[in-house]
């Protein structure tokens, strides 16, 4: 299969239009067989749901070239789960695991020639995703459903080496108890804009959030789960009913405790206890993880050791591991990797 004529490594995050997009629809209770297509615009009802009260989820995956050349994706059975927890949360119908499944595998295939290749640093980015469709203008669930799957090939992250971040401790909140933190809604999404261009504004890289009932402990960014090294070297990550469970960091977890040998856990972790810490990263699926060199709350700096050059070394050692694993360089656990066929 010839590839297409991009330059790879010059790739951004942003959107390119592929040669096809998945969609099924949902009507009269139940999905069709879904199919591909090459309309990549979404026409609807001005009063569809997703319009009015925001009735969508989302997801987010990528696929790429290993260095015997095969095309794999990591872990679609997670996000599969993961998003059929976000659709009950919004009252969506579920699109089925396996169902999902093969539509990510069928809509790669379909675009095989925008995979990046091996080396390239790019990989195709997936966003499986969900609306109501149907016109309501009273509050309720939609009745109609469509389920999409977009990709487009996304550059290297870290072009022209690692930087690490300097992010601030948030005023404002993400995420209430027993609210929908745990789910990937574009609701969290939407309402997060302000806070991340203020960030921007004022010269930080990213929002950390705390926990929205007290304000004293660590919950995650916008878009990413949060990891610390303490200095016995061991991983901990937060806690929390409102945090989304990110597959990255669930699986650095793993690489830490069966491929390191660390100790690694989850808790509860104060924000008073910070200066503690060696080493702090950013966990998703776009970057694997952004090393954090700094971290402000109001005046208060906490700088990691490491500094703003590098990843620190543990860090660096799970980063290593888990591209590692993806790639195919370093043998994964049972049904990590996923080959399109
Ligand atoms: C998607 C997302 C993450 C990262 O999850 P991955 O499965 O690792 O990509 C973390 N936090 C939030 C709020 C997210 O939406």
């Amino acid at each position: 299969m010839e590839k297409k004529n991009i330059d790879w490594a010059s790739l951004g995050f942003g959107y390119m239009e592929t040669d096809y997009s998945f969609v099924a629809n949902y009507k009269d209770g139940k999905w069709d067989e879904g199919t591909l297509t090459s309309d990549h615009t979404v026409t609807l009802n001005e009063c569809a749901c997703v319009f009015q009260y925001a009735q969508t989820c989302f997801e987010g995956l990528k696929a790429y070239t290993t260095e015997d050349g095969r095309i794999v994706t990591f872990r679609p059975d997670l996000n599969a789960e993961r998003m059929e927890d976000s659709a009950k949360r919004l009252k969506m119908p579920v699109y089925p695991k396996e169902k999902f499944i093969e539509a990510v595998k069928k809509v790669v295939k379909a675009n095989a020639a925008y995979v990046p290749p091996f080396g390239s640093g790019a990989t195709l980015y997936i966003r499986p995703y969900m609306m109501g469709t149907n016109a309501v203008i009273g509050v309720k669930p939609a009745t109609e459903y469509q389920f999409r799957i977009l990709v487009t090939p996304v550059g290297p992250y870290f072009k022209g080496g690692v930087r690490p971040l300097t992010v601030r401790l948030s005023d404002l909140d993400r995420a209430a108890p027993h609210g929908t933190g745990h789910i990937k809604a574009g609701l969290n999404y939407a309402m997060s804009l302000y806070n991340i261009v203020d960030a921007h504004e004022q010269g930080y890289d990213e929002n950390i959030y705390l926990d929205a009932a007290t304000h004293t402990t660590i919950e995650e960014t916008g878009g990413a789960n949060v990891l610390f090294v303490t200095k016995d070297g061991g991983v901990c990550t937060p806690k929390s009913d409102s945090i989304l469970p990110s597959i990255t960091r669930r699986s650095l977890m793993v690489v830490a405790r069966d491929y390191l040998g660390l100790d690694a856990q989850e808790r509860v972790i104060s924000k008073d206890e910070l200066d503690s810490f060696a080493e702090c990263g950013l966990c998703g699926t776009a970057a694997v993880i952004s090393p954090v060199g700094k971290i402000v709350d109001h005046g208060r700096e906490i700088c990691f050791p490491a500094g703003m050059t590098e990843m620190g070394p543990v860090t660096k050692k799970l980063y290593e591991t888990l591209t590692g694993i993806q790639m195919g360089r370093i043998e994964a656990p049972e049904g990590w990797i996923v080959e399109i066929k």
